[in-house]
């Protein structure tokens, strides 16, 4: 074999997590390949997830922000959504940090081969065009694609996925969103902010049904306010394509049948590992019942020299955790000791208006491992702050431990929530209490200082150690 063909780690697939695992293994100085087959690197976050969704979210706020005019005491005639513009502006945007990426993969620190790979054995890669590279070990990071459930009809309806939506080059005069999950969301309210009217169809009995009901709830009020049409507590039955480009969806809500013509159906309804369960299940590699390959909680999977990271492993699809998972993987592999992941930190954020934020255990979670805790809430629109941004929509809580006042959960749903939380999150990880977060300076009038509320109330319920 050629020795150039001979690696210590090889990572298949070079988005998030296996970007992360291919630079932390160079830097402790092992021969990495990455393998990616995609007509164009960057990954999911740069590509047609993060970033882009992102930038024209923002872009469809500052619209929203700029036909609220009359509220704040100027003249807006009539803004409206220019989608050629936000494109414009978004293509800038991401090939920027597209261009940044193939840079850093191509740079030489790697052998990077830009073919489709196959698992052909505990310690090789096929790649397409036949080629065997040869690692000690292999990391799996091949990413995740949209779920197509096995609804009647669904397979053959003329649908959008999260993909069509971030490279629209028109504005749709209405929509049907299946779905009431993160990136549905999202997007549902961009479309609905450039002007398209909207209706979400979903399954359960509110929006991002893994988060706080308050939160839902305060997003559901503000998407109708917007005229966002939702219907809850759906039950899809089929799809039909009409004659005229449409697609009829048929579905069930509180035990009576329903339909809704579309000319453009969004298909919300998540993601799934994009793995070839067929060769890792022939080399004893586990999946879970939900297709993500199983690890442990260093990445490693049932065979000892494969790892997976990222959407592929699960349990959360999100960057930061695909790059942590990376880089554990990486140096795990090549035989350092390192921390076991653990999720009770995790971080989340949802981009909608209000943005909804969560960092460590939910209510539910600490109740599961029947941990004693106190929470405290305070609302938006009781603090200046926000009374004088119009930003009124939403609330803040803190989870601590009863005894210790050591911060366990947090939660902000409003105005940059997003930002907000992170206060919260390095609390978190550091393990301080109550008092101690109450010690720091929090400037006024600021939206962070909205958090001093509830840790007062806490403060007050828990004596200082
Ligand atoms: C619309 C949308 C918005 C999102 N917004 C956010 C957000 O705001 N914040 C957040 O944290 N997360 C967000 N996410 C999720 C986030 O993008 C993903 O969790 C993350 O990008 C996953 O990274 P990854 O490395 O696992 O996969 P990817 O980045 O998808 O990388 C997988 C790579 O593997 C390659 N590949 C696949 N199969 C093969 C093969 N057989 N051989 C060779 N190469 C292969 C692919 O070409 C690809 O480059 C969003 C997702 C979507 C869809």
């Amino acid at each position: 074999m050629n020795a150039e063909k001979k690696f210590d780690l090889l990572v298949l697939g070079g988005g998030s997590a296996g970007y992360a695992a291919a630079r932390t293994a160079h830097e402790k100085k092992a021969r990495v390949a990455v393998v990616d087959g995609a007509s164009e690197l960057g990954g999911l976050c740069i590509l047609r997830g993060c970033m882009p969704s992102k930038t024209l979210i923002y872009s469809a706020e500052m619209l929203h922000a700029a036909q609220q005019g009359e509220i704040f005491g100027f003249e807006a005639t009539s803004p409206k959504a220019d989608l050629a513009l936000m494109q414009e502006r978004k293509k800038k945007v991401i090939a920027e940090f597209a261009d940044y990426r193939k840079e850093q993969l191509a740079d030489g620190r790697f052998s990077l081969f830009r073919e489709h790979g196959k698992l052909q054995s505990k310690h090789e890669v096929m790649l397409a065009k036949g080629e065997i590279l040869q690692a000690d070990k292999i990391l799996i990071s091949t990413g995740s694609r949209v779920s197509v459930p096995g609804i009647p009809g669904l397979r053959e309806a003329r649908y959008k996925t999260s993909d069509d939506v971030l490279n629209l080059d028109y504005i749709p005069e209405e929509c049907v969103v299946l779905g009431g999950g993160v990136v549905a969301c999202e997007l549902a309210q961009f479309l609905s902010r450039i002007g398209t009217r909207v209706t979400i169809l979903q399954r359960s009995n509110q929006l991002l049904k893994e988060l706080p009901l308050d939160a839902s709830l305060a997003l559901q009020a503000q998407l109708s306010e917007e005229g966002v049409e939702l219907l809850t507590g759906v039950k899809l039955q089929k799809f039909e394509n009409g004659q005229k480009g449409e697609t009829e969806v048929f579905f069930e809500q509180e035990g009576r049948s329903f339909s809704k013509k579309t000319h453009f159906l969004f298909l919300g309804l998540g993601r799934t590992p994009n793995v070839d369960q067929g060769s890792l299940t022939e080399l004893g590699v586990t999946l879970k019942p939900s297709g993500h390959i199983h690890t442990n909680h260093f990445q490693q999977t049932s065979v000892s020299t494969i790892y997976a990271a990222g959407d592929c492993a699960g349990p959360h699809e999100i960057v930061h955790i695909a790059v942590r998972q990376g880089e554990t993987a990486a140096l795990h592999a090549l035989g350092y000791s390192v921390p076991a992941l653990c999720y009770d930190n995790l971080l989340s954020v949802v981009f909608t208006d209000p943005q909804i934020a969560q960092v460590g255990l939910s209510t539910e979670e600490l109740k599961n491992r029947k941990i004693e805790f106190l929470s405290a809430s305070y609302p938006f629109d009781d603090h200046g702050k926000s009374i004088l941004m119009e930003a009124k929509r939403g609330y803040v809580a803190v989870h601590a431990e009863k005894s210790t006042g050591i911060i366990l959960g947090a939660e902000c749903t409003g105005k940059d929530a997003g930002e907000l939380i992170h206060a919260l999150s390095i609390a978190i990880s550091l393990k301080a209490t109550v008092h101690q977060l109450l010690q720091a300076d929090w400037y006024h009038p600021t939206l962070s200082e909205i958090w001093t509320y509830p840790l007062d109330d806490l403060a007050e319920e828990i004596p200082a150690q």
